[in-house]
Protein backbone atom coordinates (compact mmCIF):
# COMPACT_ATOMS: atom_id res chain seq x y z
CA UNK A 1 0.00 0.00 0.00
CA UNK A 2 0.46 3.83 -0.31
CA UNK A 3 0.35 6.62 1.37
CA UNK A 4 -0.02 9.39 -1.07
CA UNK A 5 -2.08 13.25 -1.98
CA UNK A 6 -1.80 14.65 -5.37
CA UNK A 7 -3.95 17.19 -4.44
CA UNK A 8 -3.02 19.55 -1.68
CA UNK A 9 -3.52 23.72 -1.39
CA UNK A 10 -1.03 26.15 0.35
CA UNK A 11 -1.36 30.24 1.44
CA UNK A 12 -0.15 30.89 -2.28
CA UNK A 13 -3.83 30.04 -3.31
CA UNK A 14 -6.39 29.29 -0.37
CA UNK A 15 -5.19 26.53 1.46
CA UNK A 16 -4.83 27.26 5.18
CA UNK A 17 -1.22 26.78 5.58
CA UNK A 18 2.23 28.06 4.23
CA UNK A 19 4.24 25.58 1.78
CA UNK A 20 6.58 24.87 5.16
CA UNK A 21 3.61 24.28 7.11
CA UNK A 22 2.20 21.88 4.77
CA UNK A 23 6.06 20.13 4.37
CA UNK A 24 5.55 18.95 8.04
CA UNK A 25 1.98 17.61 7.82
CA UNK A 26 3.43 15.87 4.56
CA UNK A 27 6.41 14.27 6.60
CA UNK A 28 4.05 13.72 9.92
CA UNK A 29 1.98 12.00 7.56
CA UNK A 30 4.84 10.10 5.82
CA UNK A 31 3.28 10.83 2.14
CA UNK A 32 5.29 8.20 0.22
CA UNK A 33 4.16 11.18 -3.14
CA UNK A 34 2.50 13.87 -3.04
CA UNK A 35 1.83 17.02 -5.12
CA UNK A 36 1.08 20.88 -3.91
CA UNK A 37 -1.95 21.89 -6.59
CA UNK A 38 -2.60 25.25 -5.36
CA UNK A 39 -5.63 27.53 -7.63
CA UNK A 40 -4.10 28.41 -10.95
CA UNK A 41 -0.54 29.05 -9.48
CA UNK A 42 2.94 27.57 -9.13
CA UNK A 43 4.18 30.33 -6.68
CA UNK A 44 4.73 27.73 -4.05
CA UNK A 45 6.87 26.45 -6.06
CA UNK A 46 8.80 29.25 -7.42
CA UNK A 47 9.20 31.37 -3.89
CA UNK A 48 9.62 28.34 -1.51
CA UNK A 49 11.81 26.03 -4.08
CA UNK A 50 13.96 25.77 -0.67
CA UNK A 51 11.23 24.46 1.51
CA UNK A 52 10.52 21.60 -1.38
CA UNK A 53 14.25 20.84 -2.46
CA UNK A 54 14.00 17.72 0.93
CA UNK A 55 11.11 16.33 -0.85
CA UNK A 56 11.86 16.09 -4.10
CA UNK A 57 11.86 12.55 -4.87
CA UNK A 58 8.62 12.16 -3.52
CA UNK A 59 6.94 15.55 -5.08
CA UNK A 60 5.42 15.97 -8.72
CA UNK A 61 5.13 19.37 -9.50
CA UNK A 62 1.35 20.60 -10.29
CA UNK A 63 -1.69 23.19 -10.01
CA UNK A 64 -5.17 23.18 -10.29
CA UNK A 65 -6.51 25.30 -13.13
CA UNK A 66 -9.92 26.32 -13.03
CA UNK A 67 -12.13 25.96 -16.42
CA UNK A 68 -15.41 25.96 -17.86
CA UNK A 69 -16.46 22.53 -19.90
CA UNK A 70 -20.46 23.67 -20.99
CA UNK A 71 -21.93 25.36 -18.43
CA UNK A 72 -19.82 23.69 -15.49
CA UNK A 73 -16.82 24.98 -13.83
CA UNK A 74 -14.32 22.11 -14.33
CA UNK A 75 -10.83 21.99 -12.48
CA UNK A 76 -8.08 20.52 -14.08
CA UNK A 77 -5.05 19.02 -12.16
CA UNK A 78 -1.55 20.05 -14.51
CA UNK A 79 1.18 17.60 -13.58
CA UNK A 80 5.02 18.45 -14.36
CA UNK A 81 4.20 21.32 -16.15
CA UNK A 82 6.37 24.42 -15.82
CA UNK A 83 5.73 27.93 -15.73
CA UNK A 84 7.39 28.59 -19.26
CA UNK A 85 4.41 26.81 -21.62
CA UNK A 86 1.43 26.94 -23.56
CA UNK A 87 -0.33 26.38 -20.46
CA UNK A 88 0.81 29.65 -18.41
CA UNK A 89 0.54 31.36 -21.91
CA UNK A 90 -3.59 30.36 -22.01
CA UNK A 91 -4.00 30.92 -18.51
CA UNK A 92 -3.04 34.71 -18.71
CA UNK A 93 -2.37 36.65 -15.87
CA UNK A 94 -4.54 34.77 -13.43
CA UNK A 95 -3.81 36.67 -9.79
CA UNK A 96 -5.20 39.79 -11.86
CA UNK A 97 -8.39 38.54 -13.65
CA UNK A 98 -8.90 36.88 -9.64
CA UNK A 99 -8.42 40.10 -8.35
CA UNK A 100 -10.58 41.67 -11.24
CA UNK A 101 -13.41 38.75 -10.24
CA UNK A 102 -13.06 39.46 -6.36
CA UNK A 103 -14.23 43.33 -6.88
CA UNK A 104 -17.30 42.05 -9.38
CA UNK A 105 -18.32 39.75 -6.08
CA UNK A 106 -17.35 42.62 -3.88
CA UNK A 107 -19.75 44.80 -5.82
CA UNK A 108 -22.33 42.07 -6.00
CA UNK A 109 -22.76 41.25 -2.24
CA UNK A 110 -22.68 45.57 -1.73
CA UNK A 111 -25.58 45.14 -4.11
CA UNK A 112 -27.09 42.55 -1.32
CA UNK A 113 -26.42 45.32 1.64
CA UNK A 114 -23.33 43.31 2.70
CA UNK A 115 -20.71 45.46 3.03
CA UNK A 116 -17.10 43.69 2.67
CA UNK A 117 -14.06 45.52 1.28
CA UNK A 118 -11.26 44.27 -0.72
CA UNK A 119 -9.30 44.98 2.30
CA UNK A 120 -11.08 43.21 4.12
CA UNK A 121 -10.90 40.12 1.47
CA UNK A 122 -7.18 40.54 1.25
CA UNK A 123 -6.62 39.85 4.79
CA UNK A 124 -7.52 36.42 4.67
CA UNK A 125 -5.10 35.60 2.02
CA UNK A 126 -1.23 35.02 1.87
CA UNK A 127 -0.54 34.98 -1.54
CA UNK A 128 -1.41 36.71 -4.57
CA UNK A 129 -4.40 34.35 -5.81
CA UNK A 130 -7.81 36.03 -4.22
CA UNK A 131 -10.62 33.29 -4.62
CA UNK A 132 -14.11 32.99 -2.88
CA UNK A 133 -12.83 31.38 0.33
CA UNK A 134 -11.21 34.50 1.47
CA UNK A 135 -14.56 35.92 0.53
CA UNK A 136 -16.45 34.07 2.35
CA UNK A 137 -13.63 33.99 5.50
CA UNK A 138 -14.31 37.83 5.47
CA UNK A 139 -18.24 37.42 5.35
CA UNK A 140 -18.04 34.94 8.76
CA UNK A 141 -15.55 36.99 10.34
CA UNK A 142 -18.05 40.24 9.68
CA UNK A 143 -20.87 37.99 10.87
CA UNK A 144 -22.92 37.81 7.45
CA UNK A 145 -22.53 33.69 7.73
CA UNK A 146 -21.96 31.78 10.43
CA UNK A 147 -19.33 29.57 8.81
CA UNK A 148 -17.28 28.96 5.27
CA UNK A 149 -20.30 26.87 3.78
CA UNK A 150 -22.74 28.91 4.86
CA UNK A 151 -21.11 32.05 3.03
CA UNK A 152 -21.43 29.68 0.18
CA UNK A 153 -24.48 28.95 0.39
CA UNK A 154 -26.20 32.01 1.26
CA UNK A 155 -24.11 34.12 -1.42
CA UNK A 156 -20.98 32.87 -3.33
CA UNK A 157 -22.03 29.81 -4.80
CA UNK A 158 -23.02 28.85 -7.95
CA UNK A 159 -26.72 30.26 -8.05
CA UNK A 160 -26.23 32.50 -5.46
CA UNK A 161 -26.67 36.25 -5.53
CA UNK A 162 -22.94 37.12 -5.64
CA UNK A 163 -21.34 34.08 -7.67
CA UNK A 164 -19.28 35.29 -10.56
CA UNK A 165 -17.49 32.20 -12.41
CA UNK A 166 -13.74 32.34 -12.14
CA UNK A 167 -13.18 31.92 -15.58
CA UNK A 168 -14.17 31.52 -19.26
CA UNK A 169 -11.12 29.27 -20.62
CA UNK A 170 -12.34 25.77 -21.66
CA UNK A 171 -11.39 22.36 -20.86
CA UNK A 172 -10.62 21.14 -23.91
CA UNK A 173 -8.09 24.26 -24.91
CA UNK A 174 -6.16 23.70 -21.23
CA UNK A 175 -5.72 19.73 -21.21
CA UNK A 176 -4.77 21.02 -25.21
CA UNK A 177 -2.05 22.79 -23.88
CA UNK A 178 -1.14 20.79 -20.91
CA UNK A 179 -0.52 17.48 -23.14
CA UNK A 180 1.60 20.16 -25.70
CA UNK A 181 3.93 21.28 -22.60
CA UNK A 182 4.40 17.57 -22.02
CA UNK A 183 2.07 17.29 -18.52
CA UNK A 184 -0.40 14.68 -17.32
CA UNK A 185 -4.32 16.30 -17.38
CA UNK A 186 -6.31 15.13 -14.66
CA UNK A 187 -10.20 15.99 -13.70
CA UNK A 188 -9.86 16.73 -9.82
CA UNK A 189 -13.14 15.93 -7.65
CA UNK A 190 -15.10 13.96 -10.97
CA UNK A 191 -17.95 13.28 -8.78
CA UNK A 192 -18.95 16.93 -8.80
CA UNK A 193 -19.23 17.23 -12.53
CA UNK A 194 -22.00 14.67 -13.33
CA UNK A 195 -19.14 11.78 -13.78
CA UNK A 196 -19.88 9.83 -16.70
CA UNK A 197 -20.79 12.54 -19.38
CA UNK A 198 -18.32 14.78 -18.35
CA UNK A 199 -15.39 12.17 -18.12
CA UNK A 200 -16.59 10.71 -21.61
CA UNK A 201 -16.06 14.20 -23.05
CA UNK A 202 -12.96 15.28 -21.77
CA UNK A 203 -11.65 12.01 -22.30
CA UNK A 204 -11.82 13.17 -26.05
CA UNK A 205 -10.30 16.03 -25.66
CA UNK A 206 -7.10 14.26 -24.55
CA UNK A 207 -7.65 13.84 -20.64
CA UNK A 208 -5.16 11.35 -19.53
CA UNK A 209 -6.85 10.34 -15.63
CA UNK A 210 -9.18 10.90 -12.73
CA UNK A 211 -8.86 11.40 -9.17
CA UNK A 212 -10.79 8.39 -8.79
CA UNK A 213 -9.19 7.81 -5.04
CA UNK A 214 -10.30 10.66 -2.89
CA UNK A 215 -11.37 9.92 1.37
CA UNK A 216 -14.52 11.90 0.47
CA UNK A 217 -15.34 9.25 -2.29
CA UNK A 218 -17.61 5.84 -1.38
CA UNK A 219 -16.46 2.60 -1.97
CA UNK A 220 -19.08 2.66 -4.58
CA UNK A 221 -17.91 5.92 -5.65
CA UNK A 222 -14.57 4.11 -6.65
CA UNK A 223 -15.89 1.42 -8.29
CA UNK A 224 -17.66 3.37 -10.46
CA UNK A 225 -15.01 5.73 -11.03
CA UNK A 226 -12.11 2.55 -11.68
CA UNK A 227 -14.53 1.22 -14.23
CA UNK A 228 -14.64 4.54 -15.97
CA UNK A 229 -11.10 4.75 -15.99
CA UNK A 230 -10.56 1.19 -17.47
CA UNK A 231 -13.75 1.86 -20.26
CA UNK A 232 -12.02 5.27 -21.30
CA UNK A 233 -7.69 4.15 -21.21
CA UNK A 234 -7.73 6.51 -18.02
CA UNK A 235 -5.01 6.45 -15.46
CA UNK A 236 -6.45 7.34 -11.66
CA UNK A 237 -4.89 9.00 -9.38
CA UNK A 238 -5.67 9.97 -5.36
CA UNK A 239 -5.96 13.30 -3.62
CA UNK A 240 -7.96 14.66 -0.56
CA UNK A 241 -8.04 18.16 -2.01
CA UNK A 242 -6.26 19.26 1.23
CA UNK A 243 -6.70 23.34 2.47
CA UNK A 244 -5.06 22.16 6.20
CA UNK A 245 -6.69 20.24 9.11
CA UNK A 246 -10.13 19.96 9.78
CA UNK A 247 -11.44 18.43 12.93
CA UNK A 248 -12.56 15.03 10.72
CA UNK A 249 -9.21 15.40 8.11
CA UNK A 250 -6.41 16.40 10.69
CA UNK A 251 -4.06 14.98 8.26
CA UNK A 252 -3.35 15.03 4.16
CA UNK A 253 -3.44 11.60 2.51
CA UNK A 254 -4.98 8.64 0.46
CA UNK A 255 -4.03 4.98 1.14
CA UNK A 256 -4.06 2.94 -2.48
CA UNK A 257 -2.50 -0.06 -3.61
CA UNK A 258 0.52 0.81 -5.40
CA UNK A 259 -0.94 -0.95 -9.01
CA UNK A 260 -3.97 1.30 -8.49
CA UNK A 261 -1.71 4.50 -9.37
CA UNK A 262 1.28 2.44 -10.58
CA UNK A 263 -0.15 4.10 -14.58
CA UNK A 264 -0.50 7.67 -13.11
CA UNK A 265 3.38 7.70 -11.21
CA UNK A 266 4.65 6.14 -15.08
CA UNK A 267 3.26 8.97 -16.91
CA UNK A 268 4.64 11.52 -14.53
CA UNK A 269 8.10 9.92 -14.89
CA UNK A 270 8.21 8.23 -11.38
CA UNK A 271 8.26 4.05 -12.94
CA UNK A 272 7.29 2.09 -10.31
CA UNK A 273 10.37 0.25 -8.13
CA UNK A 274 8.46 -2.20 -6.12
CA UNK A 275 8.77 -0.61 -3.11
CA UNK A 276 6.72 1.24 -0.89
CA UNK A 277 8.84 4.15 -0.03
CA UNK A 278 10.17 6.52 -3.13
CA UNK A 279 13.55 7.47 -1.12
P1 LIG B 1 -12.65 29.78 -6.39
O1 LIG B 1 -11.39 29.13 -6.91
O2 LIG B 1 -12.44 31.17 -5.98
O3 LIG B 1 -13.82 29.62 -7.33
O4 LIG B 1 -13.03 28.98 -5.07
C1 LIG B 1 -13.15 27.59 -5.13
C2 LIG B 1 -12.75 26.99 -3.81
O5 LIG B 1 -13.72 27.33 -2.84
C3 LIG B 1 -12.71 25.46 -3.82
O6 LIG B 1 -11.48 24.98 -4.18
C4 LIG B 1 -12.98 25.15 -2.37
O7 LIG B 1 -11.77 25.29 -1.66
C5 LIG B 1 -13.90 26.26 -1.93
N1 LIG B 1 -15.33 25.91 -1.96
C6 LIG B 1 -16.12 25.75 -3.05
N2 LIG B 1 -17.39 25.49 -2.69
C7 LIG B 1 -17.41 25.48 -1.34
C8 LIG B 1 -18.43 25.26 -0.36
N3 LIG B 1 -19.69 25.01 -0.71
N4 LIG B 1 -18.07 25.33 0.94
C9 LIG B 1 -16.81 25.58 1.30
N5 LIG B 1 -15.80 25.79 0.43
C10 LIG B 1 -16.09 25.74 -0.87
ZN1 LIG C 1 -9.49 25.62 -2.89
FE1 LIG D 1 -11.03 21.99 -7.07
FE1 LIG E 1 -8.45 21.78 -4.93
Amino acid sequence: MLNVDFHLHTTESDGMLTPEELMRCVATAGLDYFSVTDHDTIAAYQRHSDVFAPHRTRLINGIEVSTVSGEREVHILAYRCAGDGELTTLMGDRPALRRARVEHIVGKLSGCGVAITMEAVQRHARGDVLGRPHVARALVQNGYATDVSDAFARYLGAGAPAYVASTTVKAQDVIAAIRHDGGVAVLAHPLRNDAEAEVERLARCGLQGIEAFSPSHQEHDVDRLRSLAAKLGLVKTAGSDFHGPTETRPRPGVTVERAEIDSFLELCGRSSGGRGHAS
